[in-house]
């Protein structure tokens, strides 16, 4: 059955290889500059330790490490509402906002 434009856009495609990622626990997510990419869990470490590394961040986003820290930064959140300001405690939301944004964009497309 041939696909259309729209199942193509559902494809997730590695950012090192060029090639479609077909399962949830092959995919890393990862930071790359201010744009969030997605990486076969082999390329994501060759991309690490490759030229690549100076603009990729070093902690994949849906990751366990990553989750936990987003975690945390919530409820610091709450903390520095309180002492600091309700303007930066938002800042606090930024690792929780890209964490979700990676599972709606990305990971959602993978069974
Ligand atoms: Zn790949």
């Amino acid at each position: 059955m041939p696909l259309g434009d729209g199942e193509m856009d559902r494809y997730v495609i590695c950012a090192h290889c060029n090639r479609r990622i077909t399962s949830r626990e092959d995919l890393v997510t990862a930071l790359m500059l201010f744009s969030l990419v997605p990486y076969h869990a082999g390329c994501y470490a060759r991309a690490l330790r490759g030229c690549q590394t100076a603009v990729l961040g070093n902690e994949p986003v849906n990751g366990l490490g990553f989750t936990i820290g987003a975690g945390v930064s919530v409820l610091l959140s709450v903390w520095v509402f309180f002492s600091v300001g309700p303007m930066f405690a938002l800042l606090f939301w930024i690792p929780v906002t890209l964490r979700l944004y990676s599972y709606y964009t990305i990971e959602s497309r993978l069974d």
